[in-house]
């Protein structure tokens, strides 16, 4: 499922591939992933005008056109963007394919279609956007401490809940709460003011080892090279690690180093 970093990536991809070049041509090949706008609209909106930049926020990427409206991206559990020659043959998950400039064609793929594009007035952007915590790449440890404190419910819950902290979703919680030595099913209103420092500081690390790699790489020495393994063990002290659901998502742990009574 794409987190932030997998984000950053198709922000790459999508900067590389169409960004200050004429969109040619929007060919929708399934408006199942439209929201709020038909395939004719989007064409008209965006054909013959240059995406102009890029934002992201969280799980969220926005792209501004010269006509005043942003295309807004959600990847959803399986979304992604692809750039490919317009000639090389489309694949069955491509949806949307923008042909910009001469040669190149930036692809939404997306099997699932769980989410999908949106397009916005900067009105609109507001309101889509409204309900997100402050994005976890940008996130000060001040804003960080006060959106934790504020929130009830198990610490995972807390971090993969985008009104509290945008951005974070499975892999990254596990991984960060394991590296800061906090047990996923404490609460976040039981953390010391060093434990939520610890959180703040593994939190960026993570993150920025993850935006680097453009996902939340699977290396040996993290949790997530492991949680999959069919008898997992923490790379740090060698103990079984153990597996529970938690606000819905399979959730993975150290006991050892991630003391606590649940
Ligand atoms: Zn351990």
């Amino acid at each position: 499922m794409p987190e932030l970093p997998d984000v950053e990536a198709y922000r790459e991809v999508f900067q590389t591939c169409a960004v200050g070049r004429v969109v040619r041509r929007v060919d929708v090949r399934d408006a199942g992933v439209l929201h709020g706008v038909s395939a004719r609209r989007l064409r008209e909106a965006l054909e013959r005008r240059k995406f102009t930049g890029l934002e992201r926020h969280g799980k969220w990427l926005l792209a501004r056109t010269g006509g005043g409206h942003t295309l807004m991206l959600h990847f959803g559990m399986t979304g992604r963007l692809v750039c490919d020659h317009p000639d090389a043959a489309a694949e069955p998950h491509d949806r949307v394919l923008f042909t910009v400039g001469r040669d190149r064609q930036l692809r939404f793929r997306d099997q699932r279609k769980l989410q999908g594009l949106w397009l916005a007035d900067d009105a609109g952007v507001a309101r889509l956007l409204d309900r997100q915590g402050p994005d976890a790449m940008a996130v000060d440890r001040e804003e960080f401490e006060a959106a934790l404190t504020a929130r009830r419910g198990s610490l995972k819950s807390a971090l993969i809940d985008q009104s509290v902290l945008a951005g974070l979703g499975n892999l990254l919680a596990d991984e960060i709460l394991w590296r800061a030595g906090l047990r996923p099913t404490g609460r976040a209103g039981d953390l010391t003011e060093a434990d939520r420092r610890r959180l703040h500081t593994e939190m960026r690390r993570t993150l920025r080892s993850s935006v680097t790699a453009g996902c939340v790489p699977p290396r040996d020495s993290w949790l997530t090279g492991h949680r999959d393994d069919p008898d997992p063990h923490c790379p740090r002290c060698g103990t079984f690690l153990r597996r529970t659901r938690l606000a819905g998502r399979t959730t993975v742990w150290c006991p050892r180093c991630q003391p606590g009574d649940a």
